[in-house]
């Protein structure tokens, strides 16, 4: 059993790639420091007099000793041997390594920490949703699609299953987006309205994530228009930072909305661009918690 428990899975997803590629980064962040042991050990004899000089050459052999055991222990332990295993498997199976060349060397631990903080949002979302009981008919469903529809004429809907399905293809920003939107209506459970944007690698997975954290999670009207947001808002400049790239270099591939002063003391909704990183921490918290 315990044999079994250490076998690397056959194929990782996005995020054991992730987790694996921050452990790797650690690792060479660890190696990189160590290259200076020797420096460090022999600078005290440049100092004038002796105690001190002694404490400090004392203090760096031991601070070396340690951290010689901290690279040890941290490489040979199994989550960074399961990782070898599977790079070992991976590359027996498709030795063809240049697609490896496009991947970045550094910038993971910090990818890992924004993940992990994005799924624990998530899953706070999650309950917060089931807190609040909404329920829209079919008829509901309806009107709102077809409100919708009348106002972006240039976006095609595939509606499945008495509007409880919808799919949503478009071409923006040269990309090809496929966005599901699947409404659970048990009349009996809380209705809870998921949206995703299909596909597996990047900007999709960070899209969907952007979808989930959305604020107003059980209005439907708002997801379509956040959705509409991506074809008629060009992602260019992040409304936050006001950059085109994150540290990702990445474009910002969030949508949210502002509300404006308009003509006539009316207010306008205005949809803009965000990196993912950039989203407010308590974006989905209703405006008065703020
Ligand atoms: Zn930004």
């Amino acid at each position: 059993m315990a044999a079994e428990a250490a076998q690397p899975s056959a194929d990782y997803d996005e995020a054991q790639c992730i987790a694996a590629l921050a452990q790797l980064e650690r690792l060479q962040n660890q190696l990189d420091d160590l290259r200076l042991t020797l420096p460090r050990i022999v600078e005290p004899f440049h100092m004038p007099s002796k105690p001190p000089m002694f404490h400090a050459f004392k203090d760096n052999v031991i601070k070396a000793q340690r951290d010689m055991k901290t690279f040890k222990s941290q490489w040979q332990s199994q989550e960074t041997q399961d990782i070898f295993e599977h790079t070992r498997k991976s590359a027996a199976a498709n030795p063809d390594l240049s697609a490896g060349a496009q991947v970045r060397q550094y910038g993971w631990i910090e990818k890992e920490e924004r993940e992990k903080e994005m799924v624990k949002k998530n899953g706070e979302d999650e309950v917060r949703m089931e807190d609040v009981r909404v329920h829209i008919t079919k008829e509901e469903r309806e009107k709102i699609l077809s409100d919708w529809k009348e106002a972006n004429p240039s976006i095609k809907v595939e509606e499945k299953d008495e509007c409880k399905e919808l799919l949503i293809p478009f071409v923006a920003d040269s990309t090809k987006y496929r966005f599901r939107i699947k409404i659970s209506d048990d009349a009996n459970a809380t209705q809870a309205i998921k949206a995703e944007c299909e596909g597996t690698s990047e900007p999709f997975t960070a899209v969907t994530r952007c979808l989930a954290s959305r604020p107003n999670a059980n209005d439907l009207r708002y997801l379509l228009d956040m959705i509409a947001a991506y074809k008629m808002v060009k992602g260019l400049r992040c409304a936050k930072c006001e950059c085109m790239l994150d540290d990702d270099t990445t474009k910002p591939i969030a949508r949210r909305s502002r509300q404006i002063a308009g003509a006539n003391e009316t207010s306008e909704t205005v949809w803009e661009p965000f990196h993912e990183g950039c989203l407010d921490r308590n974006d989905h918290l209703p405006q008065v918690l703020k």
